[in-house]
């Protein structure tokens, strides 16, 4: 049970960050509005606080004392602050806080609630700082734990290289570019055979000052430069920028792979991952399994109950799928109210049998809507397991054995082995 802790005696902008960090992240917020109240329930209580909100300035602690009391429960920190100049800065940094928020004119609500959704999911996330320079390491190690991240850290090219090779899911490269063996350059060299820009992130760090020394870093191939010494704040920047731009573009990756109403994969997906799984089979002994299900008089379900209802069971009926089948398969809406499914790994009398217990599953399954009208569905079912040149050849087959199913009665499987 996670929680954060929002101190604010400001009543709308409390009010307003609470319901915004709950509706969108789904995370409980405590919500106090004064030093005292604070004191008392961290006292009380201050397990499952992974995050501070805290407003620098509070009516029974002007001296910014809050900043302090949070800090020794060991609660990372975002403060809000409606006044901000050199010195106000340095206190914060000094603080080691996470960020801060300026209340002036239009609060930056829209920031805070990306900031706090990025720090919790922030330990989740490899960075590699690939630097010769033990002390610029560790300084940059302590910058980013306040962040949450998991931390790597190499002293050349090289053995940034072996620790990339071990760990494929860190996802973000910091790299000087003068170091022995094996300079930033060449790194990234290296990356970018392996990696595209937007799928392993490099951010180029340089202390020689050198005009030059940003461009030639972004036309090897990094991200983005970063000139050492840095502020530890726009080094945050940085990385949150590269690290919003994997998320935009796994969105994107999601938003054209997967159907809408279901979130099952769609059409384009099946034929391009299943083809490749096609593809791959090597052995006269690997198996493949194609599967169209199709539910039996779905118009009437529409006619009789609505589109609405017509919608849901098309949701139900794909969280049945996701539940019978594992990782070795692609689960899609093939089109209205038919699905397919490739399976792999399992030999075709397994297929079989899986899809007569989904069958009989979804026979017993009562749809409820409007809470009150329940009725219940059933689905056709045509098998391919015989493997073909192509997935459009096994579709076909597999259609066909569901036209059968569908001319014999309908709620049954039928399958070509
Ligand atoms: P059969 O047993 O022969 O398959 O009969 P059927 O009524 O299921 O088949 P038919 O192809 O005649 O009708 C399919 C219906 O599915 C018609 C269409 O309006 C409905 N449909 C397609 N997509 C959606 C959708 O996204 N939502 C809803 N609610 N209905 C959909
Ligand atoms: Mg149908
Ligand atoms: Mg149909």
């Amino acid at each position: 049970m996670q929680r954060i802790l929002l101190v604010e005696d400001s009543l709308i902008i409390g009010k307003s960050i609470k319901k915004r960090i709950e509706n969108e992240l789904s995370q409980e917020v405590v919500w106090l509005t004064s030093y005292c109240e604070t004191e008392t329930n961290l006292n009380h209580d201050a397990s499952h606080y992974t995050l501070g909100l805290i407003d620098l300035y509070l009516p029974d602690a002007k001296q910014f004392e809050i900043v302090d009391l949070v800090n020794s429960y060991h609660i990372p920190i975002i403060v809000f602050t409606s006044e901000y100049n050199d010195k106000i800065r340095e206190y914060i940094w000094s603080k080691h806080v996470v960020d801060y928020i300026i209340k002036t004119g239009e609060f930056q609500i829209d920031y805070l609630v990306s900031m706090v959704h990025r720090i919790l999911t922030n330990s989740g996330i490899k960075i590699l700082i690939v630097d010769d320079s033990p002390i610029v390491r560790k300084s940059i190690q302590a910058l980013l734990k306040i962040y949450n991240y998991t931390l790597f850290e190499a002293e050349n090219g090289q053995k940034a290289i072996e620790l990339l090779d071990h760990h494929s899911d860190i996802k973000i490269v910091l790299t000087d570019y003068d170091m022995p063996q094996m300079d930033g350059f060449q790194l990234i060299e290296y990356i970018r055979a392996l990696y595209k820009k937007h799928e392993l992130p490099v951010i180029g760090m340089s202390s020689q000052g050198k005009k030059t020394m940003s461009a030639r870093f972004i036309k090897t191939g990094a991200n983005d430069f970063i000139e050492k010494p840095f502020v530890s704040e726009e080094l945050y920047c940085r990385i949150n920028q590269q690290l919003e731009l994997i998320d935009y573009i796994e969105k994107i990756k999601d938003i054209s792979n997967k159907d809408y109403l279901t979130g099952l994969y769609n059409r384009r997906y099946l034929f391009e991952a299943g083809g490749s799984w096609l593809n791959s089979l090597k052995e006269q002994t690997d198996t493949l399994t194609i599967a169209l299900l199709d539910i039996d008089f779905f118009k009437s379900i529409n006619d009789t109950y609505g589109h609405d209802a017509g919608d849901l069971v098309l949701k139900q009926l794909s969280r049945v799928l996701i539940s019978f089948l594992n990782g070795h398969s692609i689960v899609s809406r093939f089109g209205g109210e038919e699905f397919c499914i490739v399976i792999k790994g399992k030999t075709p009398h397994e297929c079989m049998q899986l899809f007569e217990n989904i069958r009989h599953h979804i026979e017993c399954l009562e749809i409820t809507v409007n809470k009150h009208i329940a009725f219940r569905i059933s689905v056709s079912i045509g098998i391919c397991s015989t493997i073909m040149d192509t997935l459009d050849e096994m579709i076909k087959i597999a259609d066909t054995m569901l036209y059968t199913a569908k001319n014999s009665g309908r709620n049954r499987v039928v399958a070509r082995i």
